[in-house]
């Protein structure tokens, strides 16, 4: 029996969702059936929805949901009617990467998770008339009331209520992916020091796992000084605003000319690329997350690396999801890792709201959650 159900549509040239009614297929071979209970807004979502990332739209965004599982499709293993889960990226599950434990690196990354369809194009997303509707968007596509998800996208949890389960939604990108960075890839130490160029949900993430990984020196770079108060309080050690001060000159000053060990560079902003690339100390790290509108370029002095230094492009905090977001979920049950200082609820109703106070930098990562009797009424 097909769903009906309401979910944000992104179309092309539009500048926000429009909620639609909607049908979807009954969940295939390694997909479920979920209803959702929350699901964070990410800048990847508006950079889709502006047209600057290649994803086709029409399309269901949305990439951070938790919600219940209601259906499994024939054959899918892992999980069952009434599992919570957390929703993360997608991958094979096969390629020689994903086999061995690196699913971010996985052969079809890219269409697996940006394509909004499945391997064989398909999608299980349509209007009552038939209009196919991008879905899967990340393997779930759960800016929505119901979602048609790829099994792999899929973490169980075990929490007491709903509100528990909504505010894990944000773990399965944003905070996997700025905690990921610092603790997967860079595993900074002491006498490190590590610069966050952007204070948003990526990089404050990456802020508290710096702190825990007992790495010196925490620089945060931004120019919105209430989000740098914020990264204060998550354990920066020193914050640049970037509306006032230089940040070469800062960086340098800082370091006593030597740079910085480690940036992560979540802003997607070409120059503040090419600085990174200038900023880092001999044999220091650039970790690339930001992604910019496709086709973008930044240029940089090549013997800038002959001392060692690496430019790494990162995705998902190079993440294995299934270990990885359930230890995550332990630290921030032990308040070692307090991201819900940054999220803020909206109802599904005030998406628009939660759009435009993302964009403004206002909220830091909006959290649209759907209850039961909305779930009702819109169906
Ligand atoms: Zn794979």
């Amino acid at each position: 029996m097909p769903t009906s159900t309401t979910a944000a549509v992104a179309r092309a040239g539009a500048d926000d969702f429009t909620w639609e009614p909607l049908v979807l297929d009954d969940p295939g071979p390694g997909e479920a059936l979920i209803r959702l209970i929350a699901t964070g807004l990410c800048h990847t979502d508006l950079s889709v929805l502006a047209g600057n990332l290649p994803t086709p739209l029409p399309a269901v965004l949305g990439h951070e949901g938790a919600g219940i599982v209601e259906a499994v499709g024939p054959g899918t293993t892992g999980v069952r009617a009434g599992d919570r889960v957390v929703m993360s990226f997608n991958s094979c599950g096969s390629c020689t990467r994903c086999r061995t434990g690196q699913p971010t690196r996985c052969s079809t990354f890219f269409p697996r998770n940006f394509g909004a369809a499945r391997p064989d194009g398909s999608t299980p997303v349509h209007t009552a008339d038939g209009e196919p509707v991008g879905g899967l968007f990340f393997g779930q596509s759960s800016l929505a009331r119901h979602a048609v998800v790829s099994v792999h996208s899929l973490v169980p949890v075990e929490v007491a209520d709903d509100r528990e389960l909504a505010l894990l939604a944000p773990i399965g990108c944003g905070v996997q992916t700025g905690a990921g960075t610092v603790l997967n890839l860079l595993k900074p130490g002491p006498g490190d020091t590590l610069a966050v160029f952007g204070a948003g949900a990526v990089g404050l993430s990456a802020v508290m796992a710096a702190q825990l990984s007992g790495v010196s020196e925490v620089v945060v770079a931004d120019r919105v000084a209430s989000r740098l108060t914020t990264a204060s309080e998550l354990g920066a050690t020193h914050t640049i605003n970037t509306a006032i001060d230089d940040l070469g000159e800062s960086l340098a000053y800082l370091t006593g000319g030597h740079g910085v060990t480690y940036i992560v560079e979540t802003t997607g902003v070409p120059a503040l690329l090419e600085l990174a690339v200038t900023a880092i100390s001999t044999a220091g790290t650039v970790a690339v997350i930001g992604a910019p509108a496709a086709g973008s370029r930044a240029s940089f002095d090549i013997n800038a690396l002959i001392d060692g230094r690496t430019i790494r492009g990162v995705t998902e905090g190079g993440s294995d999801r299934i270990t990885f977001i359930p230890a995550l979920i332990d630290l921030f049950r032990q308040g070692r890792l307090p991201y819900d200082q940054f999220v803020e609820f909206y109802p599904a109703d005030q998406l628009t709201q939660a759009v435009q106070d993302a964009r403004s930098g206002r909220t830091i990562k909006p959290l649209i959650v759907f209850d039961d009797h909305d779930s009702e009424a819109g169906r």
